[in-house]
């Protein structure tokens, strides 16, 4: 039985775990191994293993957000329970392994097995990356599930992952982001020239476009460059977690709807040498955790983000509507970009024709089933007055 095959994640352990995976090979083949290794996807039942696996989790996340970087701890917890302690992962905060935005190239070099991150931070290396968090006046956190889960959007995404030799599992939505941090009031486009900010993936490229000088930093880096002048602005996720790192302290208004963000889904990155070693139980295990962990995202935020917002209104932030011509001004950027983006790279194509046609879909049916429902029902006053 080899059930003390701790199987390591740094550059030393890599050796050793490539080695230990040869035993295992050879083990299994001699019929004397304890686990077994299936392939993933091959519909095979899984088999019990008594193979003890550690993982590292490296994420882009600092501790303190527990709807977002608790989505590790939650997939840690819920993989060791289903395995009865026999298959652990590690999760450590952005910065303490890697930096924030360096997490899928750990993955990819197994540094980790595996990271927690958003697809959108890595547009540098394939812009088409963005489609498995959000685009700009794209989904929404329930339709960006059905996308990813249900209407092929998982796949096309792992497609462009095994150029990184990683898989990817949806880690977790934030829903439909509340808004951007300014230091000023914007009243309109020309107020957004000539701004620093801080916002990643395509929302940064069509803020470029309307004359904004776009930075990308990690959660835990904004506060300190928007309190000292480095940026005017910034956008991070909504009350809840903005509320926690202290923007309310440096910058006074508070803009809204996010429409660059209307419902960003994160990731777990796994390694694809790591994930094809796993004894198939705890490729199932895995699984059912990341949907588990997952649907916390969500429940935490939509359950903390009202009385975070209602806080932070109290403490003198300034809620306030974006302006139509910023509004009509980034769709009609957004609408150019991904066009252009199409026309000079096929698999962006590709996969942009899949999300649109996906979207015209579910905005037609949410339009129908939801929009209305909401319109009415939200603005009673008897029931949404306090
Ligand atoms: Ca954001």
């Amino acid at each position: 039985m080899d059930n003390d095959d701790v199987v390591r994640g740094d550059a030393l352990g890599r050796r050793a775990f490539v080695g230990k995976a040869a035993a295992g090979a050879a083990a299994l083949a001699a019929g004397t191994a304890g686990g077994a290794c299936a392939g993933p996807g091959d519909g095979g039942p899984a088999v019990q293993t008594t193979r003890n696996v550690i993982w590292r989790l490296a994420s882009s996340f600092p501790r303190g957000l527990d709807a977002l970087y608790g989505s590790s701890e939650r997939l840690a917890q819920k993989v060791e329970t289903l395995t009865e302690g026999r298959f652990r992962i590690r999760p450590y905060a952005a910065g303490e392994l890697v930096p924030a935005l360096q997490v899928l190239d750990a993955a990819q070099q197994g540094t980790v097995q595996v990271g927690h991150s958003a697809g959108y931070y890595y547009t540098g290396k394939n812009e088409a990356l963005a489609f498995e968090t959000c685009v700009p006046f794209g989904l929404t956190s329930r339709q960006q599930s059905a996308w990813l889960y249900e209407g092929g959007g998982l796949d096309l995404m792992r497609q462009l992952y095994a150029d990184f030799g990683v898989i990817t599992f949806p880690a977790g939505n934030t829903g439909a982001q509340l808004g951007r941090w300014f230091k000023r009031e914007i009243r309109g486009v020309p107020d957004l020239r000539g701004l620093k900010m801080r916002i990643p993936g395509m929302g940064g490229a069509v803020m470029d476009r309307l004359g904004v000088t776009v930075q990308v930093l990690g959660g835990s880096e904004i506060y300190a460059a928007l309190e000292r002048g480095a940026i005017d602005a910034t956008e991070w996720v909504g009350p809840y977690d903005d509320e926690k790192l202290g923007f309310q302290n440096a910058a006074r208004f508070y803009y809204y709807p996010g429409w660059w963000e209307p419902g960003p889904s994160m990731s777990f990155m796994v390694n694809r040498q790591a994930w094809d070693q796993l004894p198939s139980s705890y490729q199932e295990a895995f699984e059912v955790a990341a949907v588990y962990a997952m649907n916390g995202t969500q429940t935490i935020y939509d359950t903390k983000n009202p009385e975070a917002l209602t806080r932070l209104v109290a403490g003198g932030t300034q809620l306030r509507r974006f302006p139509e011509d910023v509004m009509a001004a980034s769709e009609r950027a957004t609408r150019e970009l991904l066009e252009e983006r199409a026309a000079a790279d096929a698999t962006y194509r590709r996969i942009y024709e899949a999300f649109r046609e996906f979207r015209t879909n579910s905005y037609r049916w949410f339009e129908t089933a939801e929009q209305e429902f909401a319109r009415f029902a939200y603005d009673q006053p008897e029931w949404t007055a306090s």
